[in-house]
């Protein structure tokens, strides 16, 4: 099986880069990619690991940008090493600190008073990410499930209003991950929420600014929209990928690795592979 979207520890999964890879081994994946969100620092440890198991593995990224309430577009084949890309992830590693003492007096506001030591014991010392704080608010009985947790206080037109964080433009996100000798593709489109022709004039835009695939395959995506997506995956010459955005049983306990939720994934589709293995070595030969 292929699945090109996995996060660890080292953003906000719930694994290690090396222990997430070995599990991917023993679901049966074959062909994979670390894709956390806005860092490259687990990408030594599980390339070495893939290597061990004798999987073939994609460096990756995943970066979040304006537009939409959450536009994530991913990055394949991307060099970890690149200063661009080391420079973006600084700084936005830096507005994502800023964002925990807003996210704090923001829940505080709200009624639900944790701090910034509630949600290191809860999570491994860990706090940069929404779900790390959706866990702390779970275990002190602000909500009921992760999930929960992000509909009542992190995912609110007042949470984006006024307590998330800067984000790139898409041409910014998209000129990152190229500089860094990666391919970009749009991730999970349904979480656009957009009706079908909003959502082709928005790929025919970001194709416009380098786009050059999509995530037609996703645990959340039903059949008829991944028909979908490939349709335009077809319209727009991008290139189709395939990703479960496995976490851990505790952030997403529904999502597996590789199979998705319920086996709805399980994708071995091999030209997908060789087009994306294609299309980065394309990009190495530009940059
Ligand atoms: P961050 O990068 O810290 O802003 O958080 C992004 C993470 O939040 C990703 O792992 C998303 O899957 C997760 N996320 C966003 N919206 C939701 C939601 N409604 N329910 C559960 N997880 C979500
Ligand atoms: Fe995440
Ligand atoms: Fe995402
Ligand atoms: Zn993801």
């Amino acid at each position: 099986m292929i699945d090109l979207h996995i996060h660890t520890t080292c953003s906000d999964g719930q694994f290690s880069p090396e222990e997430t890879i070995r599990m991917a081994h023993q679901a049966g994946v074959t062909v994979a990619a670390v894709t956390d969100h806005d860092t490259v620092s687990g990408i030594v440890a599980a390339s070495a690991a893939a290597v061990a198991c004798g999987m073939t593995f994609f460096p990756g990224i995943e970066i979040s940008v304006q537009g939409g309430m959450e536009l994530h577009i991913l990055g394949y084949g991307v060099h970890p090493d690149s200063d661009v890309l080391h420079q973006f992830c600084a700084k936005h590693a830096a507005d994502r600190t800023e964002r925990c003492g807003k996210m704090l007096a923001y829940l505080q506001k709200k009624g639900a008073a944790i701090t910034l030591e509630d949600v290191r014991r809860c999570n491994q010392g860990k706090t940069s990410g929404r779900p790390h704080f959706a866990r702390t608010l779970v275990e002190l009985g602000y909500a009921s499930s992760v999930q929960d947790a992000f509909e009542k206080y992190l995912t609110t037109p007042e949470f984006y209003a006024r307590v998330e964080r800067p984000k790139p433009t898409p041409e910014e996100g998209i000129r990152v991950i190229r500089s860094a000798g990666g391919v970009a593709v749009l991730a999970h489109p349904h979480q656009l929420k957009l009706e079908n022709d909003a959502l082709d004039a928005l790929v025919a835009k970001l194709k416009v600014v380098g786009l050059q695939g999509i995530e037609a395959y996703y645990s959340r995506h039903t059949p008829e929209q991944t028909q979908f997506y490939l349709h335009l995956a077809e319209k727009y010459d991008l290139l189709y990928t395939c990703g479960s955005d496995f976490h851990g049983p505790v952030i997403k306990p529904e999502i597996h690795l590789g199979t998705g939720i319920d086996k709805n994934l399980c994708v071995t589709d091999a030209a997908i592979t060789a087009r994306l293995q294609a299309a980065i070595a394309a990009a190495s030969r530009r940059s």
